[in-house]
Protein backbone atom coordinates (compact mmCIF):
# COMPACT_ATOMS: atom_id res chain seq x y z
CA UNK A 1 0.00 0.00 0.00
CA UNK A 2 1.42 3.58 -0.88
CA UNK A 3 2.45 5.65 2.04
CA UNK A 4 -0.14 7.66 3.71
CA UNK A 5 1.12 10.61 5.21
CA UNK A 6 -1.15 12.30 7.91
CA UNK A 7 -1.69 16.48 8.20
CA UNK A 8 -0.49 17.97 11.54
CA UNK A 9 -1.03 21.50 10.78
CA UNK A 10 -3.71 23.89 12.12
CA UNK A 11 -5.36 25.25 9.52
CA UNK A 12 -4.55 29.10 9.13
CA UNK A 13 -7.97 30.41 9.10
CA UNK A 14 -9.34 34.09 9.63
CA UNK A 15 -10.44 32.89 13.48
CA UNK A 16 -7.46 31.06 14.29
CA UNK A 17 -6.22 31.84 18.01
CA UNK A 18 -3.33 34.49 18.48
CA UNK A 19 -0.97 35.44 20.83
CA UNK A 20 -2.52 38.01 23.11
CA UNK A 21 -1.75 41.02 21.59
CA UNK A 22 0.00 39.67 18.44
CA UNK A 23 -1.10 40.21 14.99
CA UNK A 24 -4.03 38.15 13.79
CA UNK A 25 -4.07 35.97 10.99
CA UNK A 26 -6.08 37.17 8.09
CA UNK A 27 -6.28 36.21 4.48
CA UNK A 28 -8.08 37.66 2.11
CA UNK A 29 -8.08 38.49 -2.35
CA UNK A 30 -6.35 41.60 -2.88
CA UNK A 31 -7.41 41.08 -6.23
CA UNK A 32 -10.64 38.65 -7.84
CA UNK A 33 -10.87 37.55 -10.82
CA UNK A 34 -14.24 39.50 -11.65
CA UNK A 35 -11.93 42.66 -11.08
CA UNK A 36 -8.71 41.20 -13.02
CA UNK A 37 -10.59 39.31 -15.60
CA UNK A 38 -8.06 36.40 -15.41
CA UNK A 39 -6.75 35.65 -11.81
CA UNK A 40 -7.50 35.41 -7.87
CA UNK A 41 -4.72 37.37 -6.64
CA UNK A 42 -4.74 36.63 -2.42
CA UNK A 43 -2.59 38.35 0.22
CA UNK A 44 -2.09 36.98 3.95
CA UNK A 45 -0.71 38.59 7.15
CA UNK A 46 0.52 36.98 10.08
CA UNK A 47 2.08 36.76 13.08
CA UNK A 48 5.71 34.01 13.05
CA UNK A 49 4.11 32.31 15.72
CA UNK A 50 0.23 31.95 14.16
CA UNK A 51 -0.57 28.20 13.82
CA UNK A 52 2.04 25.71 13.84
CA UNK A 53 5.46 27.26 13.66
CA UNK A 54 9.11 26.36 13.93
CA UNK A 55 11.00 29.27 16.49
CA UNK A 56 14.37 30.38 15.14
CA UNK A 57 16.95 31.31 18.20
CA UNK A 58 16.88 34.77 17.43
CA UNK A 59 13.06 34.98 18.57
CA UNK A 60 14.66 34.73 22.08
CA UNK A 61 18.48 36.04 21.38
CA UNK A 62 19.52 38.51 18.94
CA UNK A 63 22.90 37.29 18.09
CA UNK A 64 21.80 33.58 17.20
CA UNK A 65 20.99 31.88 13.61
CA UNK A 66 17.19 33.45 12.30
CA UNK A 67 14.97 30.85 10.74
CA UNK A 68 16.44 30.99 7.17
CA UNK A 69 19.38 29.41 8.93
CA UNK A 70 18.57 26.74 10.20
CA UNK A 71 19.53 23.33 8.99
CA UNK A 72 16.92 21.59 7.10
CA UNK A 73 17.35 18.04 7.76
CA UNK A 74 16.41 18.64 11.61
CA UNK A 75 13.12 19.47 9.58
CA UNK A 76 12.89 15.90 8.30
CA UNK A 77 13.46 12.21 9.44
CA UNK A 78 12.00 9.49 11.94
CA UNK A 79 10.39 10.92 15.01
CA UNK A 80 8.73 9.68 18.15
CA UNK A 81 5.44 10.84 19.12
CA UNK A 82 5.04 10.62 22.88
CA UNK A 83 1.61 10.74 25.17
CA UNK A 84 2.27 12.99 28.21
CA UNK A 85 -1.12 14.55 28.46
CA UNK A 86 -1.76 13.38 31.34
CA UNK A 87 1.53 15.28 32.90
CA UNK A 88 0.96 19.30 34.22
CA UNK A 89 4.74 19.37 34.54
CA UNK A 90 7.58 17.60 32.50
CA UNK A 91 10.72 17.04 33.61
CA UNK A 92 13.75 14.66 32.50
CA UNK A 93 12.50 12.17 34.53
CA UNK A 94 9.51 11.85 32.36
CA UNK A 95 11.63 11.21 29.30
CA UNK A 96 13.99 8.49 31.22
CA UNK A 97 12.17 4.68 30.18
CA UNK A 98 11.32 6.13 26.51
CA UNK A 99 13.48 4.27 24.29
CA UNK A 100 13.70 6.45 20.93
CA UNK A 101 15.88 3.63 19.02
CA UNK A 102 17.92 5.77 16.89
CA UNK A 103 15.22 8.72 16.17
CA UNK A 104 16.40 12.07 16.59
CA UNK A 105 12.74 14.01 16.80
CA UNK A 106 9.91 14.05 19.74
CA UNK A 107 6.50 15.19 19.46
CA UNK A 108 4.92 15.92 22.37
CA UNK A 109 1.12 15.29 22.62
CA UNK A 110 0.67 17.47 25.84
CA UNK A 111 -3.17 18.04 24.96
CA UNK A 112 -6.41 15.23 24.86
CA UNK A 113 -7.70 18.12 23.05
CA UNK A 114 -7.33 21.37 21.16
CA UNK A 115 -9.07 24.12 19.98
CA UNK A 116 -7.59 26.11 17.32
CA UNK A 117 -9.32 29.27 17.57
CA UNK A 118 -9.09 29.97 21.17
CA UNK A 119 -5.31 30.67 22.84
CA UNK A 120 -4.85 28.89 26.11
CA UNK A 121 -5.23 29.98 29.85
CA UNK A 122 -2.71 27.60 30.40
CA UNK A 123 0.38 25.06 28.92
CA UNK A 124 2.21 22.31 30.76
CA UNK A 125 5.32 23.44 32.19
CA UNK A 126 8.54 21.99 30.56
CA UNK A 127 11.14 22.35 32.97
CA UNK A 128 14.81 22.99 31.19
CA UNK A 129 16.12 20.07 32.10
CA UNK A 130 15.01 17.96 30.04
CA UNK A 131 17.20 19.75 26.92
CA UNK A 132 20.57 18.32 28.16
CA UNK A 133 18.74 15.08 28.78
CA UNK A 134 17.55 14.78 25.19
CA UNK A 135 20.60 16.06 23.54
CA UNK A 136 22.51 13.08 25.52
CA UNK A 137 19.70 10.82 23.43
CA UNK A 138 20.44 12.54 20.13
CA UNK A 139 17.77 14.54 19.83
CA UNK A 140 17.61 17.48 17.61
CA UNK A 141 14.07 18.47 17.25
CA UNK A 142 11.19 18.91 19.76
CA UNK A 143 7.29 19.34 18.70
CA UNK A 144 4.96 20.49 20.92
CA UNK A 145 1.10 21.02 20.28
CA UNK A 146 0.93 24.20 22.30
CA UNK A 147 2.01 27.59 21.79
CA UNK A 148 5.02 27.84 23.69
CA UNK A 149 7.71 25.41 25.41
CA UNK A 150 7.83 27.63 28.47
CA UNK A 151 5.38 29.06 30.49
CA UNK A 152 2.80 31.61 28.96
CA UNK A 153 3.91 34.35 30.90
CA UNK A 154 7.43 33.61 30.74
CA UNK A 155 10.07 36.41 30.31
CA UNK A 156 13.26 34.68 30.50
CA UNK A 157 12.18 31.79 28.63
CA UNK A 158 14.56 29.22 29.81
CA UNK A 159 12.92 26.07 28.11
CA UNK A 160 13.64 27.94 24.71
CA UNK A 161 17.31 28.60 25.71
CA UNK A 162 17.87 25.21 27.75
CA UNK A 163 16.73 23.65 23.67
CA UNK A 164 18.63 25.79 21.69
CA UNK A 165 21.84 25.47 23.84
CA UNK A 166 21.65 21.87 23.43
CA UNK A 167 21.28 21.81 19.47
CA UNK A 168 17.16 20.98 19.88
CA UNK A 169 14.84 22.79 17.32
CA UNK A 170 11.39 23.95 18.17
CA UNK A 171 8.24 23.15 16.68
CA UNK A 172 4.84 24.73 18.25
CA UNK A 173 1.23 24.23 18.08
CA UNK A 174 1.19 21.09 16.34
CA UNK A 175 -1.73 19.31 16.24
CA UNK A 176 -1.75 15.77 17.47
CA UNK A 177 -4.85 15.26 19.25
CA UNK A 178 -5.38 12.50 17.21
CA UNK A 179 -2.33 10.94 16.26
CA UNK A 180 -1.22 7.57 17.95
CA UNK A 181 1.84 7.27 19.71
CA UNK A 182 4.72 5.59 18.38
CA UNK A 183 7.59 5.87 15.21
CA UNK A 184 6.45 8.00 12.52
CA UNK A 185 8.47 9.66 9.50
CA UNK A 186 8.32 13.52 9.57
CA UNK A 187 8.51 16.27 7.77
CA UNK A 188 7.71 19.69 8.98
CA UNK A 189 9.36 22.45 7.22
CA UNK A 190 9.87 26.24 8.40
CA UNK A 191 9.06 28.69 4.92
CA UNK A 192 12.29 30.42 4.49
CA UNK A 193 11.76 33.68 5.37
CA UNK A 194 15.00 35.70 5.53
CA UNK A 195 15.79 37.21 9.02
CA UNK A 196 12.37 36.12 10.38
CA UNK A 197 12.51 34.90 13.96
CA UNK A 198 10.22 31.70 13.57
CA UNK A 199 8.44 30.59 10.40
CA UNK A 200 4.84 28.51 9.70
CA UNK A 201 4.98 24.92 9.44
CA UNK A 202 3.55 22.43 7.17
CA UNK A 203 3.76 19.60 9.38
CA UNK A 204 3.17 16.20 8.31
CA UNK A 205 3.90 12.18 9.59
CA UNK A 206 3.44 9.11 7.77
CA UNK A 207 3.61 5.59 10.45
CA UNK A 208 6.60 3.53 10.51
CA UNK A 209 5.71 -0.27 10.86
CA UNK A 210 6.91 -1.46 14.22
ZN1 LIG B 1 6.90 30.41 18.77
Amino acid sequence: MAKKWIDITQPFTNTIATWPGDTPFTFDLAYTKYETGSVNIGRFTTSTHTGTHADAPFHFDDNTPTVDQLDINVFIGTALVVDLSNKMELCSEDFKDIDLRGAKRILLKLHQEVNFEEFPELVPIIHPDIAPFLKEKGVVLLGVDCPSVDALDSKSLNTHHSLYNNGIYIIENLVLQNITPGFYEFIGLPLNIVGADAAPVRAVISKIDD
